[in-house]
């Protein structure tokens, strides 16, 4: 994206979150750049949907800085931010009975009243994306996990924000389109786009992201890219199983395999 002072879309500083008395993240310090990748990894309940929380400012930081374009996120207007950043929540629930297509149109809403594209070809354009045009007069409900999950990547593409965060997008779908969305995200990278991804698959994040963020037990255990990151104990210490690490023979970029006695 252009006119942007710096290319970082979000800049955390010395981040602590708290709920109650519980410390679900402390002293998280990083950025997240424009045109990169951003994979989020760790364990089950280390702390990266907290991490996106605290990004798309639903949840507050007990200290630290959390700032968006340069700006403390806290300053923005709930319409400014909902210009800025659209997320994938980990589930995906759609209350009433919307069709595919509605509940994508729902993702033009910040837009109403702006000069912002087209809403029919924006629309049309995300549902061909995430691969569910023959699904759009559906109605949502009646749709299968992954085609659940591939409707709310629509909305989120629809909205047509310079950031894009998605939480485990690829955790109900099959090979081909685990494929397409990670394909889908270095695309909006090459556009300028900062996209942040959780993912499980390890060797999912080295294939296709430019950063991998390691998330352990709330503090951030690692940030590189993935060939200096992800080495087998580090990979065996943070998930407490033994792994081993090898190179794609097309590709080069990393494959994490559990060692299977
Ligand atoms: P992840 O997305 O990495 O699996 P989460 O960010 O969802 O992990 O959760 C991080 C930790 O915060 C977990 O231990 C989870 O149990 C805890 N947690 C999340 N929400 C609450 C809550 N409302 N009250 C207490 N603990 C919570
Ligand atoms: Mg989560």
């Amino acid at each position: 994206m252009s006119g942007h002072a710096s290319d970082a879309a979000f800049a955390l500083a010395g981040v602590d979150y708290r709920i109650g008395s519980i410390d679900i993240l402390s002293g998280i310090t990083l950025e997240v750049k424009y045109g990169r990748v951003l994979a989020l990894v760790g364990p089950n309940g280390a702390g990266k949907s907290s991490l996106l929380s605290l990004l798309t400012r639903d949840a507050r930081p007990a200290a630290g800085s959390i700032e968006l374009d340069g700006r403390p996120v806290h300053d923005y207007s709930a319409r400014e931010l909902s210009r800025r950043r659209a997320v994938l929540l980990q589930s995906n629930q759609v209350a009433f009975s919307f069709t595919a297509r509605e509940v994508v149109e729902m993702g033009r809403a910040p837009w109403t009243g702006l000069d912002h594209g087209n809403d029919e070809t924006a629309i049309r354009e995300a549902l061909v994306r995430a691969d569910v045009l023959h699904l759009a007069d559906r109605a949502f409900s009646s749709l299968s996990g992954g085609e659940k999950a591939r409707v709310s990547l629509a909305r989120v593409l629809a909205q047509d924000t310079a950031i894009i965060m998605l939480d485990e997008p690829t955790a109900a779908l099959d090979l081909r389109h685990q494929e397409d969305v990670l394909q889908l995200t270095r695309r909006l990278a090459a556009l300028g786009r900062a996209v942040i991804v959780v993912l499980h698959d390890l060797s999912l994040a080295a294939a296709y992201a430019d950063d991998v963020a390691i998330i352990s037990e709330g503090r951030l255990n690692a940030l590189g890219a993935p060939d200096e990151i992800f080495t087998e104990d580090r990979i065996s210490d943070v998930y407490g199983i033994s792994v081993r690490v090898i190179a794609d023979p097309e590709t080069g970029r990393p494959v994490v395999l559990p060692r299977r006695a």
